[in-house]
């Protein structure tokens, strides 16, 4: 009895697995399709100084517009994209989509801003990304000081050797590099100094709650202190709160990106943004709103 019961249970998971690879082969094949017709889009999430309070760069963000699902956020399809290898045509359309749009923003003479494009891991083993970086720049044109590409710890773990060596290269190219998500991954700290990277990223967790988590707290500080050390500078992610901002000036912290000064923005919205020349209102440490 039990393993008939066994049996049926198999078979209704066998059913609704196969239900599941089906909408998966599909959303594969839409996705496929999207990157070829160019139905992708970005979305640009200002990055702000935290002495000055301008904006010096954005990050950018992909978004697809699904005619059935609605605007998808990357958390559910770019892991689908790295599984399917898909993540490589997805990365150059980003990656030559961003650059473009910089180069645009130029033109029109608002002020310069650097663009920052997030890379997988996948990516560093599937193409050569210092050439496809190289031919990107010059079919755009754009100046490689206002490109940044967002490495992650996963991306040098996975071929350390060949990581430092790319990285040795797209130095070479005049780009900026940084860390993404710092503090979540693996990477062993002897690593960092040999990294050729600009700037670390700390990861939104440790963000979220320095205000009232002491470990938090010590973890951001001491990350702070790790990048100004290894003259790096360092970004918090995910500021969402006055008080954490507060904070990250307490300690030094160089520049933030997060829902507090604004989400990621349409072309259009960002456009504004960018022409209103809107600053962060930067709380000194007395308390008194100042616009050093
Ligand atoms: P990420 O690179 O760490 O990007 C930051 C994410 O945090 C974005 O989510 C952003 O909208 C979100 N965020 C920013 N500020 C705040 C805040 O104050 N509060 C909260 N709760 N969230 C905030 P998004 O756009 O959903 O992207 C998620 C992840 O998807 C990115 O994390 C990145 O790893 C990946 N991703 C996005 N675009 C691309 C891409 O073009 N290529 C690749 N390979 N990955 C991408
Ligand atoms: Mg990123
Ligand atoms: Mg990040
Ligand atoms: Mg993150």
């Amino acid at each position: 009895k039990a393993k008939m019961e066994g049996g049926k249970r198999f078979r209704f998971y066998a059913r609704e697995m196969n239900a599941r690879a089906l909408e998966r082969m599909d959303l594969e094949h839409e996705l496929r399709q999207a990157i070829e017709r160019g139905e992708l889009e970005l979305h640009y999430q200002p990055q702000v100084d935290l002495r000055g309070g301008q904006v010096i760069g954005a990050e950018a963000l992909v978004r697809w517009p699904h005619p059935a699902h609605g605007l998808m956020m990357p958390g559910a399809f770019i892991p689908l994209a790295e599984e399917s290898g898909l993540i490589v045509e997805l990365g150059e359309w980003v990656l030559r989509r961003a650059c473009l749009q910089n180069r645009a923003w130029q033109d029109a003479g608002l002020p310069p801003i650097s663009v920052a494009v997030n890379l997988s891991a996948r990516q560093f083993a599937a193409c050569d990304l210092v050439s496809l970086t190289d031919g990107i720049l010059r079919e755009t044109g754009l100046n490689p000081n206002l490109l940044e590409l967002e490495l992650t710890e996963s991306a040098a773990m996975l071929d350390t050797t060949a990581f430092i060596k790319a990285t040795k290269r797209l130095k070479d190219l005049c780009v900026s590099l940084s860390l993404d998500d710092f503090g979540t991954g693996f990477s062993s700290l002897s690593y960092l100094r040999r990294f050729d990277i600009d700037r670390l990223k700390i990861d939104r967790s440790f963000v979220r709650d320095i205000v009232h988590d002491p470990d938090s707290a010590a973890i951001v500080t001491t990350i702070v202190a790790l990048a100004h050390n290894l003259n790096l500078a360092a970004l918090a992610e995910g500021v969402e709160t006055e008080a954490q901002l507060r904070f990250l000036r307490s300690c030094d912290c160089d520049e933030i990106q997060g829902y507090y000064f604004s989400r990621p923005l349409t072309v259009a919205d960002f456009e504004r943004l960018l022409a209103s020349a809107r600053r962060l209102q930067v709380p000194s440490e007395d308390g008194t709103e100042s616009k050093r």
